[in-house]
This record gives structure tokens, sequence and C-alpha cells, in this order.
């Protein structure tokens, strides 16, 4: 019988309510001269909305959900709020192996607001997102569907970062294929114009 580890190495405990928390949701909190903490996102927020006095905060676990993209294709997203001065951020992503990757989206609310309903919106957007498809696969491989390409820049291990990984309909493309797909409007003008995550075009 196999036993699952009870410390997987993506796991770490929580320096204040000692839960395993995947790494993602794991932030490194202090300063130099007090020394850090790993803190789980609940105690981090907790902490955080004590420090700014917003005793009204509500902080909400969002179980996982499954939504499916235009070409039939389920993914699922995890959540993540962090709460940060001015603003809470809602995260949605998809996980590979554990660690965020595919798909990832956000949204800003206020901080005394209700998480239920920023939760909704965020749903909508990516319903929205998940409506199109900026990549097409034709004969020549994979090619840009329809002129304008939606993504974000992403962090490429192989290329040590020199160059970006772009995220496109939650598919990682490299720098390289995304100049190859590119070649096909050789000639053609174009405008490369970039958003905050929480934005949308
Ligand atoms: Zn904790």
């Amino acid at each position: 019988m196999k036993r699952a580890r009870s410390t997987s190495p993506r796991q770490t405990r929580c320096d204040n309510c000692g839960q395993l928390t995947p790494a993602y949701n794991v932030v490194n909190y202090g300063s130099a001269d007090q020394g850090y903490k790993q803190l789980c996102g609940q105690c981090f927020n907790q902490e955080a909305a004590r420090l700014d006095g917003l005793v009204d905060f509500q902080d909400a676990r969002f179980e996982p959900v499954s939504l499916v993209d235009c070409a039939g294709k389920a993914h699922k997203f995890h959540f993540r709020t962090r709460l940060f001065g001015p603003g809470v951020a809602l995260d949605a992503f998809e996980l590979r192996r554990g660690y965020p990757a595919g798909y990832r989206f956000q949204i800003i609310g206020e901080p005394e607001g209700d998480l239920l309903v920023l939760l909704g919106r965020l749903v909508e957007k990516m319903r929205r997102a998940l409506s199109i498809k900026h990549i097409s696969r034709g004969t020549l491989g994979l090619q840009i569907a329809d002129r304008v390409v939606q993504g974000l820049i992403g962090w490429d291990d192989a290329a040590e970062g020199r160059v970006p990984l772009i995220v496109v309909d939650g598919r990682a493309i490299t720098w390289e294929e995304f100049g190859r797909m590119l070649m096909t409007f050789e000639g053609w003008q174009f405008k490369l114009e970039i958003r905050d995550k929480s934005e949308e075009f």
C-alpha cells in the first residue's frame, strides 16, 4: 500500500497556524531586522488587516472551480486572496505539478468589500477569456487565429529569463515559437500594449 508522505516538498508549514500550505499560498513576511516568517495566505491577510486597522475585512477560502473553454476543454482553477494596503487581490490560476501555470486571472476589490461578489466578477472575466482562442492549430502548426493575441508575459527557466515565455489561451509558448507565428505576417505592422494582470483589454 502506498502511503502519502505527510510533507510534500511543495508544502510549507505556516509559522503562525501550523497548517501545511502549498508554495503558491505562502508569503515570506517580516523585515530584515525582525526576521522573516513563512505565513499561509490566511494568516498573512489577518496580519495585514490588523496592521491596517481593517476590522471588517472578511477573508474567504474558495474551493477550486472547473470552467470549460470554447474548445470544450475543462480547466480547474484554484483561488487565492491577498490583502495589500488599499485593496484585496483575488487570483485564479491553474496548477501543473503543484505550481501555478496555464491561465491566470486577477481582480482587485475593496478590502472590506464582499469577496463572494468579487469572485462572481472574476468568474465572469474568466468565462469571457475562455470563450476566445487567440492561437489555433493549422497546417503549419500553431498560428495566430485572428490578428489579435492576448496573453501573459511569463518567466522562461530554459532561457534563464532573457526572453519571456508567453502564455496564450492558457498555453505556454516560447519566444522563438511566437516569433515563428508572427512570420506569417512578415511586412505587416503591429502594436503592443502592456497591462497589469488585473486590468482588462
Ligand atoms: Zn497560517
